[in-house]
């Protein structure tokens, strides 16, 4: 999404390096769920071995020294192996982030990540059943997620991805404090992307983040505890995720958009390299410039369209919450 954060003086300060440094891991693209709005290539695909995981790590910080380390699949916890061996091999001077769907997550690996206190941990979870369930196409899983909740709430970095589909945007505040009431404060909203979205849905989402935006300026007035990752985050291109990205077959990309059905075919197009022979830093920076126009063929201009509008939407709900942002951190630091 494409925010822009501004200081409490109001100087303009713009999150969008952060990417640039950021190692994306596709540990495995297997999931055992099917989420209606998600565009992921699953089936026959390798996963990453542990091996090739740490070399992608080794390489990653030879040339950066260190940044954000995002693992994603697919389900990362379908390859637990893989899982520990990146945090295991993570120097202090990269954040590792697991994003997962929860169906894996047991006590063991509350431990674990307990004890790897620098380890963020990002959960889906859409809402409430009707919603969380409906959208994973009838996969039950709420009930057995809300159970592991209070475990996964006493993590230290443990955040909350609330999607919202185009179907379930006229309920997506509802949702959200849905999420809220289950003791949920940390969260990060993502608009279903590359999705066709019709006006009015758009308006929904729109009134269901002017909502959502009143949610944080009152909580944040009272001095309640209360994050939104979007306000850290800026990526060149919405919903994925730009940077070194090795796919689980061990290619390298400049942008994970290559996980998705409509771009499978241009998987030889968009590798610049592998494991074995990486790109250069300029390789992938023109990869990653050539990004939109890949964008435009695979998908035509009308998904492009109405993924811009949604995420227009993200980025009026954080330009709105900018201002009681800083307000709320100065108060803190006056404190
Ligand atoms: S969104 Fe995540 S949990 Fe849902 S099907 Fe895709 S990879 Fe699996």
């Amino acid at each position: 999404m494409a925010a822009t954060a501004h200081t409490a003086s109001g100087e303009r300060r713009v999150r969008e390096d952060r990417w640039r440094n950021s190692l994306i891991l596709v540990v495995t693209r297997r999931c055992d769920l099917r989420c209606a709005y998600c565009p992921t290539v699953k089936d026959d695909e390798p996963d990453l071995t542990a091996d090739d995981a740490r070399r992608a790590m080794a390489l990653f910080v030879e040339r950066h020294g260190g940044g954000d380390c995002k693992l994603f699949g697919g389900e990362p916890l379908l390859t637990p192996d893989v899982v520990r061996a990146v945090i295991d091999a993570a120097p202090p001077g990269v954040s590792v982030y697991v994003s997962t769907n929860g169906t894996h997550l047991d006590a063991a690996w509350v431990e674990y990540l307990r004890a790897h206190r620098s380890v963020t941990l990002t959960l889906s979870l859409d809402g409430a059943a009707r919603d969380h369930d409906g959208l994973r196409r009838g996969a039950a899983t709420y009930a057995a997620i809300v159970a592991k909740l209070p475990a996964l709430l006493s993590l230290p970095r443990f955040v909350v991805t609330q999607t919202i589909a185009p179907s379930t945007a006229v309920r997506a505040a509802e949702n959200f404090r849905h999420l809220r009431s289950l003791g949920i404060t940390r969260f990060n909203l993502l608009p279903g992307y590359y999705l066709p979205w019709t006006p009015s849905q758009l308006h929904a989402l729109r009134e269901a983040f002017a909502e959502i935006a009143t949610e944080f300026e009152t909580a944040w007035t009272r001095g309640e505890r209360l994050y939104l990752r979007n306000l850290f985050v800026r990526a060149p291109t919405p919903f994925y995720n730009t940077g070194f990205v090795v796919d689980s077959d061990r290619r390298i990309y400049a942008n994970n958009l290559v996980l998705a059905g409509k771009l499978d075919h241009f998987r030889r197009e968009l590798a610049v390299g592998t494991l074995d022979a990486p790109p250069t830093d300029a390789q992938l920076a023109d990869a990653a410039a050539r990004t939109p126009d890949v964008l435009h063929e695979a998908l035509g201009g009308t998904l492009l369209d109405a993924t811009a509008a949604a995420d227009a939407e993200l980025t009026t709900l954080c330009d709105r919450l900018y201002p009681a942002f800083f307000a709320m951190r100065a108060r803190r630091g006056a404190a």
